[in-house]
């Protein structure tokens, strides 16, 4: 069964300029799970190490995701909880700490010990959270102590880029606080040549900047009533909730996507921190600049192109923004699993107007729309990707985009580079 429900919603934040549709589906979905995040997070945070507590299912999902990326580094692993395991929870939890014991054994540079649930009925039994206080308590006197976290990465009505928002949730808890201080948290993971780029600036602009996560556990950035704070990622709301519970408060802006996104993150924190308007140019001139030159040498191969967006990574609303405004690219539909609303006031703003959006996925019907429309690229989750190339249609991975650098005004090109690859080899194999 699936519901499917159109309704207007204006842009907060955005000048008023009419309405934008936004279709909600509720029907199958077609995405990855949360455990995809572990391999980009435990490249982030490196003394961490993720335990998938799952089936087989789960650490097979684990190897394909990790064969995506090029240099993964084993520091997560699945425990399996066989059958015989799930007779009696005790014999699981037992199972459990034997294997984390395993891994510290091997492991003793590890600081921080994530339990990552998933969503076969046996492991939802588990109350990891309570397994996370009495292993940390088990561990905490040893010369090495090793803090254990828990936090899910099921399938069951999620996405995958859910499964950093939940690490980050849980990782809210554990900043220390500090009573008094303003300062800036950028919250979401970065690659850490971004962070670099990211760090310099602010600096530059006098902006006393953290970033969370850090890139290693031991080093959390601390919180106090005076934090501000800027999303890097648009798929953070549990964290968002969870960091304005500890008093921090978040700037509108747009997502660091494309020149323009980056240009309008900075400013954000720029007026916030009282930045002069000229330093602020002097300061994202050059970049700026850098950026719009990487930009205009794929404008000619992506302007008036006909793009579809199926809903997979919620970077979809930033990036279509980033692709019509920059690259002159036309939207069909900009499908995402999830719309904050709030989040993404300023990304709606700056989309065109009347462009579809849709929420949700009901597959079969939105198959139906995009074969109807005949897009010349299609964004989509790898379990599509293949169908939609044997009928013809030329597609872009969405999990590629979360796996490489793209962020910032020198990634601007890079990025997208990755939307007119897919198009220059059409035209290759069409020679
Ligand atoms: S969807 Fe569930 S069972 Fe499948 S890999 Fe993800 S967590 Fe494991």
């Amino acid at each position: 069964m699936s519901a499917v429900s159109c309704e207007p919603v204006r842009a907060e934040g955005s000048a008023p300029r009419g309405h934008l549709p936004i279709l909600r589906e509720r029907g199958q979905r077609e995405v990855f799970c949360g455990l995809t995040g572990i391999v980009w997070l435990h490249r982030k945070i490196q003394d961490a190490f993720f335990l998938v507590v799952g089936s087989r299912t789960c650490a097979h999902l684990m190897q394909s995701a990790a064969g995506v990326m090029i240099f993964a580094e084993p520091r997560f692993a699945t425990a399996i909880l066989e059958e015989k395991d799930l007779a009696g929870l005790t014999d699981a939890n037992e199972e459990l700490d034997r294997a984390v014991g395993r891994v510290l054994a091997r492991r003793p540079e590890i600081k921080m010990l994530f339990l990552v649930g998933s969503c076969p009925s046996e492991v939802i039994k588990l109350d990891l959270a309570r397994a996370a206080s009495r292993l940390t308590a088990a561990y905490a006197g040893r010369a090495n102590p090793v803090k254990i976290l828990a936090y899910s990465g099921s399938g069951i009505e999620t996405t995958f880029t859910q499964g950093e928002d939940a690490c980050l949730a849980a990782l809210v808890p554990e900043l220390p606080a500090r009573a008094t201080g303003k300062d800036l948290l950028v919250v979401g993971t970065l690659p850490d040549v971004v962070e670099d780029q990211f760090r310099r600036l602010f600096g530059e602009l006098g902006i006393p900047v953290s970033f969370f996560p850090p890139r290693r556990s031991t080093a959390l950035p601390a919180v106090s009533p005076e934090t501000t704070y800027l999303l890097a990622q648009p798929f953070l709301a549990t964290t968002a909730q969870a960091l304005e519970l500890r008093g921090a408060r978040r700037l509108k802006a747009p997502f660091p996507l494309g020149v323009e996104g980056t240009r309008g993150w900075f400013a954000a924190a720029a007026q916030a921190f009282g930045v002069p308007e000229a330093r602020f140019r002097e300061v994202v001139a050059p970049a700026e600049a850098r950026g719009n030159a990487g930009v205009a040498r794929h404008r000619e191969r992506l302007a008036g192109k006909r793009i579809f967006f199926f809903p997979d990574s919620q970077l979809e609303i930033p990036l279509a923004r980033f692709l019509s405004r920059e690259l002159g690219m036309e939207l069909v539909e900009v499908g995402t699993p999830y719309l904050h609303q709030d989040h993404l006031a300023t990304e709606l703003g700056l989309l065109p107007e009347g462009v579809l959006v849709s929420e949700g996925q009901d597959v079969e019907r939105q198959l139906d729309r995009c074969r109807a429309a005949r897009p010349d690229l299609v964004v989509c989750g790898l379990g599509l990707a293949n169908p939609l190339e044997s009928e013809g249609m030329t597609t872009k991975w969405s999990i590629e985009l979360v796996f490489t650098p793209v962020q910032g005004f020198d990634q601007a090109g890079d990025l997208a580079e990755l939307f007119a690859r897919p198009l220059v080899r059409k035209g290759l194999l069409q020679v």
